[in-house]
């Protein structure tokens, strides 16, 4: 690598800037692989990609639709461009987990009536929405019938983006025909235009930071170069010539026999452990092994009956051979109003869990909120897996993520299973602390030093109860807060000063300066210039009541700064200064143009 890092005058490289020599020609290859009209490399990470294309699309004042669980870059770019957020909310389920956004939202009377309630829509210079950012799929695995989402929004949008950071492989298994954003074949110019924007550094080969952008033309097609200008405004002149080869490596890697045989494997890798994770629970109520607290294990967050697809009879999930579920998407469609996922009615078809991302559930907890009697808060066990040099992709109150990226093998993931078996061993013989976090145990002795493990979950759990954390997550995320002026009006009061920290409790009434996301479960509570309800503040509080109680265990919420170290005293969050101004070009502006 070092060998290679080569300077942009090296002309026979040729240039990322112009897309010309080798980078184009591999520029070109993608495209053709990846199912695109052209494709472009990025350098600096699909958040920088999201960034081009909204720079490159929309404009100040242009009505835009953005799934509410966008990555934090699209919101940045909301913010750069000026433009008018209308939000497409989510489905959450019980979990915690983000769902997909429902099909009748995206429907154009829903649209519609989205555009015309929005506080933001004097802003507006036309309520046509231009561009809309869907989400596909999600960090969870769900992805949508993209046909459906394109055929509904193409109803309202000529432009459509799929921000698909961690769905780079679905083109290349026939698991996921129709749910990934390049699924039209060209000469098809009547739909939308369609956009993707994909790490290729997540869950293809590539380095960290590649990442690739692909449009397929149709009504309102891209005009390359004008598009380029947008490319040039966010790449650096000089890019690095290994990010860019790693891009195409990943290319090749996909292109033909060998993507379907990476892909395949990742997927058969992942069934054989769903599969591995029921027999084990079974096996363990079967043999009545958890000591006093009853036999338990780790669930899996999938369809428990399914349709043969073959037979067309129910059957259990474990009795589907592997082959089946490898290959047949109608075994990990959400079936409406089926329990398990706890989404309600959703169109027959219209979402898909993809078999490689792995949710596992913790007891506690079902998938409509209810908190039982006795749970095991998954932030316990993620903290033993990570002893064990196991990173968790993402923990929820109850649920933990693992991914089935290519190379995984049967080795890796019966190591996680072992450690699993571990953690349940240590948790049913009542293990102290200092046995199984030595290192909290130490740095925290007064409180934990006498603790045992399910001491320590069972506290946790009876937190969760008393607070209802889980039912004021939900309300925190029931109804969209209202907005007092576009994100790129926030930062304009932000960059000169018009802020101010306010602790959580003082924050109700105000409008947040920045964008506030708790993790999990990663979608935004807040985003700029949006006022701060006594829901959000409630929640926000929960947690932080948490973090006290809970010291080294505390939760992740972007846009928070908290107070002293590690023992906090509490969360703060920029919010804006009454007499903040409320549109964009400040005080010179409002004379002119006071919406
Ligand atoms: C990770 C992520 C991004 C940003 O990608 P990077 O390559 O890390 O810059 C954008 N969108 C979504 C949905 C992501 O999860």
């Amino acid at each position: 690598m070092l060998r290679s890092d080569l300077s942009i005058s090296v002309t026979e490289l040729g240039s990322l800037l112009d897309h010309s020599g080798v980078v184009g020609a591999a520029e070109d290859y993608a495209a053709r692989v990846f199912g695109a009209d052209f494709s472009m490399f990025v350098t600096n990470g699909t958040s920088t990609s999201n960034k081009i294309v909204l720079h490159g699309c929309v404009t100040q004042g242009d009505a835009v639709l953005i799934d509410r669980n966008c990555h934090k870059s699209v919101q940045h770019g909301l913010s750069m461009t000026g433009s008018i957020p209308v939000y497409l909310r989510p489905l959450r389920n019980g979990y915690g987990i983000i769902g997909p956004i429902a099909l009748d939202q995206l429907q154009p009377a829903a649209i519609d009536a989205a555009i015309t309630s929005t506080p933001l829509r004097r802003y507006m210079n036309d309520e046509a929405p231009v561009y809309a950012v869907i989400t596909n799929s999600t960090y969870d695995g769900l992805c949508y019938d993209v046909e459906a989402v394109d055929h509904a929004l193409g109803e309202r949008v000529d432009r459509i983006h799929f921000d698909e950071a961690w769905f780079a492989y679905a083109r290349f298994n026939p698991l996921y025909a129709g749910r990934y954003g390049m699924y039209r074949e060209s000469g098809d110019s009547s739909g939308p235009t369609v956009l993707t924007t994909q790490s290729t550094h997540k869950l293809l080969a590539a380095l960290s930071q590649a990442s690739m952008i692909h449009v397929r033309q149709g009504r309102k097609p891209i005009d390359r170069d004008r598009f380029n200008e947008a490319f040039m405004m966010h790449a650096s002149t000089s890019p690095q010539y290994a990010i860019i080869a790693s891009n195409d490596v990943s290319t090749a890697m996909m292109d033909g026999a060998s993507g379907v045989s990476l892909t395949q494997e990742s997927i058969q890798e992942a069934i054989a452990f769903r599969k591995t994770m029921v027999r084990v629970g079974r096996e363990i109520i079967k043999r009545d092994e958890g000591g006093s607290r009853g036999p338990w294990w780790f669930g899996v967050w999938q369809p428990d009956v399914i349709v043969d697809p073959v037979g067309g009879d129910e059957c259990d999930f474990s009795a589907v051979s592997d082959e089946v579920l490898g290959r047949e998407p109608r075994c990990w469609t959400l079936a409406p109003g089926a329990a398990w996922h706890g989404f309600g009615d959703l169109a027959q078809g219209y979402c898909m869990l993809d078999p490689i991302k792995v949710t596992l559930l913790t007891p506690g907890i079902d998938s409509l909120g209810e908190l039982a009697t006795w749970g095991i808060p998954a932030e316990l066990v993620s903290r033993f897996l990570e002893t064990r040099g196991i990173v968790v992709e993402k923990t929820g109150d109850y649920t933990l993520l693992f991914l089935f990226s290519i190379g995984i093998t049967r080795g890796k993931w019966g190591t996680l299973v072992d450690a699993l078996f571990d953690f349940k061993t240590l948790y049913d013989r009542d293990a102290p602390l200092r046995e199984v976090f030595p290192d909290l145990a130490r740095a925290h002795g007064d409180r934990y030093g006498a603790l045992t493990l399910p001491m320590l979950g069972d506290e946790m759990h009876a937190f969760m109860l008393e607070t209802e954390l889980p039912r004021k997550l939900e309300r925190a995320y029931e109804t969209l807060p209202e907005p007092v002026m576009p994100p790129d009006v926030a930062y304009e009061n932000l960059v000169r000063g018009k802020v101010r920290m306010l602790p959580v409790g003082e924050m109700a009434g105000h409008a947040s300066a920045v964008m506030v996301v708790p993790y999990p479960p990663g979608i935004p509570i807040l985003m700029p210039g949006e006022n701060v309800e006594a829901a959000i503040v409630e929640y926000l509080e929960a947690l932080q009541a948490f973090d006290r109680r809970f010291p080294g265990f505390a939760h992740h919420v972007l846009g928070v700064a908290l107070d002293g170290g590690e023992r906090h005293s509490g969360y703060r969050v920029s919010c804006l200064l009454d007499d903040a101004t409320t549109v964009a070009g400040g005080s010179a502006a409002a004379g002119r143009s006071e919406p």
